[in-house]
């Protein structure tokens, strides 16, 4: 009986840890970030259909990549990092940027673990409508006001704010 409530209270405990993720903040494993961008993700689509019903993302799915955020046309993924296993180059230039780690690492989970998640999904939304421009700096223009405007309307302006 006594190892049954250690287990109920280790599963509990363990729910709790994974739930006090935020978006704009480092997340703290793979598993919880994967799961807040699928839900997310659905969302995003949820709100491009309001606009127009023909345009399906086709289900983007989000990957765990070190070297992420970024958007990948050829397996339709959303690929997101996290600071614990983030290559030491982008944890230093965090950390350079902001003139300590403390500084680096809430700047990357506002950029990486907030902000660029629907900015990726931009992506994913102009190849979905087949409106891509001819350049990479109005794509990338595009997909910011796309992330934006997306969490504008989450009501996320004190993220943003600190974001610029
Ligand atoms: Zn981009």
């Amino acid at each position: 009986m006594k190892t049954l409530l250690t287990i109920i209270a280790l599963i509990f405990s363990y729910n709790i840890t994974f739930a006090q993720n935020e978006w704009f903040e480092v997340y703290g494993d793979t598993l919880s970030l994967n799961n807040a961008s699928e839900e997310l993700t659905k969302d995003f689509q949820k709100q491009i259909s309001k606009i127009d019903t023909t345009i399906s993302l086709n289900r983007p799915k989000t990957l765990f990549n070190p070297m992420g955020p970024f958007f990948n046309s050829k397996n339709n993924t959303i690929n997101l990092p996290i600071w614990d296993l983030a290559p030491e180059m982008f944890q230093g230039f965090c950390t350079v940027v902001m003139g300590s780690e403390d500084e680096g690492k809430e700047l990357f989970g506002l950029f990486f673990n907030g902000f660029y998640v629907p900015h990726e999904l931009g992506h994913a939304l102009q190849f979905a409508a087949d409106k891509r421009f001819d350049n990479e700096y109005d794509n990338e223009y595009n997909a910011n006001i796309i992330g934006l405007l997306y969490w504008k309307n989450k009501g996320k302006k004190a993220e943003l704010e600190k974001c610029y």
